[in-house]
């Protein structure tokens, strides 16, 4: 395997991004100290609606969405996806597919929301123990 491959399905992996979509290309911005991860898809492929979970929906359009990723080693990782929006078969509306790595709406990944809410039980945690004078 070519080492670019490699990193990419790293990526992957760490991302919980998984088929039908798969990094297509990683920038490095050494003065922001950021590194963004595209995201891209088959185009031809249909998808599941978001709303009946209907599969085989047609792609309608597309539009661009990012999401903020947990960092790595300090570097502030963003994903990145043309983001495609289907019309359903069943009901017939058209709105943005599910995407493995992030909640419907949200602009941070599942594990950058996870880390937010451990931190923030921590800090509360910390700050109770601090109230009653307990050790954690
Ligand atoms: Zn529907």
């Amino acid at each position: 395997m070519p080492k670019k491959e490699s990193i990419f399905h790293y990526f992957e992996h760490i991302f919980g991004i998984s088929m039908p979509f798969y990094v297509d290309k990683i920038l490095y911005e050494k003065e922001k100290y950021q590194t963004h991860v595209y995201v891209e898809y088959n185009k031809a492929l249909t998808f599941t609606s978001s709303c009946c979970k209907e599969e085989g929906c047609q792609i309608k359009s597309a539009h661009p969405r990012t999401w903020r990723a947990l960092d790595i080693v300090n570097n502030q990782t963003y994903i990145h996806i043309n983001l495609p929006s289907v019309k359903c078969k069943k009901c017939g509306k058209t709105q943005d597919i599910d995407v493995p790595w992030a909640r419907k709406a949200s602009n941070f990944t599942l594990e950058y929301e996870q880390k937010m809410v451990a931190y923030a039980e921590s800090m509360s945690m910390s700050a109770n123990s601090k109230t009653l004078e307990e050790s954690d």
